[in-house]
């Protein structure tokens, strides 16, 4: 199959090929018995085309090092930048601009709109940011046609799958033509079957060309990225190129 789903992909900062670059972050959540020091200087590169996964034990700072990136939490010290941009100082409605420019989110729960098509769910977020309905609904028809699900377009999101819900959670996420996708263990709530059509879209992604950055305890989706981040105790514990997948026997 052709694969046009990131055919558009807006180009980061034409000074840097780093989509993400995060130095030096710190975040410390404070709780009632004691602080929590969840992200203790980590620093994280992703380049534009890179498919990068975090991995790490549980409680290492990988969602924090995510939602940081994502713009929906800020450091204490250090600094994020996404595209060429710095995200420090920006208040929220600057850091909103941002996410609609450069984010799309996954999350593990998909965060579906119940109420709504298949296709409105994708349609949403592009008209939310200013995309003319249109052209939102074109590009939404498209996508769920790439990722196999165009014939569920005008149902509500309880007939799907746990994997066809996932893939709509990701047409979802590339509705604006996000400079990176992230994605916070994006097969971890689905059975195996689920789990593999998932894998199987990022790979497809990743060929084309979209930037991703996920959280994942799944090996064979870590598997898939190109690097592998390993966190502990909120740093990066070691950072490099995954072995790759056996291509034949
Ligand atoms: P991971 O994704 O690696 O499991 P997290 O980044 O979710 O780890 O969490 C790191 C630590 O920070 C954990 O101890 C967690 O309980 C704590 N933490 C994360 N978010 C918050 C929050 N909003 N408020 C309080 N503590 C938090």
């Amino acid at each position: 199959m052709t694969d046009t789903l990131v055919a558009q992909q807006p180009q980061p900062d034409a000074t840097t090929d780093l989509a993400v670059d995060v130095t030096t972050v710190y975040r410390t959540f404070d709780q009632e018995t004691a602080p929590v020091r969840a992200l203790r200087g980590a620093d994280l590169t992703v380049r534009a085309g890179e498919f990068v996964a975090v991995m790490g034990p549980s409680g290492c700072g990988k969602s924090t090092m995510l939602n940081l990136v994502a713009g929906l939490d800020v450091p204490d010290e250090g600094e994020v930048m996404i595209a060429g941009e710095s995200l420090s100082g920006k208040d929220e409605s600057a850091l909103a601009i941002m996410r609609r420019q450069h984010i799309g989110i996954v999350f593990q729960f998909f965060n579906l709109l119940e109420g709504m098509t298949v296709l409105e769910n994708v349609v949403m977020p592009a008209v939310i940011a200013g995309t003319r309905r249109k052209a939102a609904e074109s590009r939404a028809s498209d996508l769920l046609d790439l990722l196999g699900i165009g014939d569920k377009a005008k149902q509500s999101p309880e007939v799907l799958s746990g994997g066809q819900r996932q893939r709509l959670a990701i047409a979802r996420a590339l509705a604006n033509e996000p400079t990176i996708v992230l994605a916070d263990e994006p097969t971890g709530s689905l059975d195996s079957d689920g789990g593999a059509e998932v894998l199987e879209l990022f790979r497809r992604l990743h060929h084309g060309g979209q930037t991703i950055l996920l959280v994942t305890h799944d090996q064979p989706v870590a598997d898939a990225a190109g690097r592998i981040v390993l966190m502990k105790d909120g740093r990066v514990e070691s950072d490099g190129t995954s072995v790759p997948e056996e291509s034949s026997t």
